[in-house]
């Protein structure tokens, strides 16, 4: 991921614009999600779309690591990642 594009998009818009934009691709990418299955839309097409905001939603994390505290994030993503693996290992539903 190119952060120095990154960088220069957060300062050209702002972070709060970005912060929008975070917002509205993860509920483009949530919409796409919902209707990945749907029997009425081109399967091809869903597929596209989904990769689509798939990739939109990678490169506004990588916003949001920049715009927010990197380190917390990464903390909490460890964090998560420790507790998965605790219920993996010990089976929990
Ligand atoms: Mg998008």
């Amino acid at each position: 991921m190119n952060k120095e594009i990154l960088q220069k998009a957060i300062d050209k818009w702002g972070k709060e614009t970005q912060i929008n934009k975070i917002q509205e691709e993860a509920l483009k990418l949530a919409l796409v999600l919902n209707q990945r299955n749907c029997p009425t839309k081109d399967p091809e097409q869903m597929e596209a779309n989904l990769y689509e905001e798939l990739a939109d939603m990678k490169i506004m994390m990588a916003q949001a690591e920049m715009i927010f505290d990197a380190n917390r994030i990464n903390e909490r993503v460890k964090f998560k990642i420790d507790k998965l693996q605790y219920k993996i290992d010990h089976f929990i539903h």
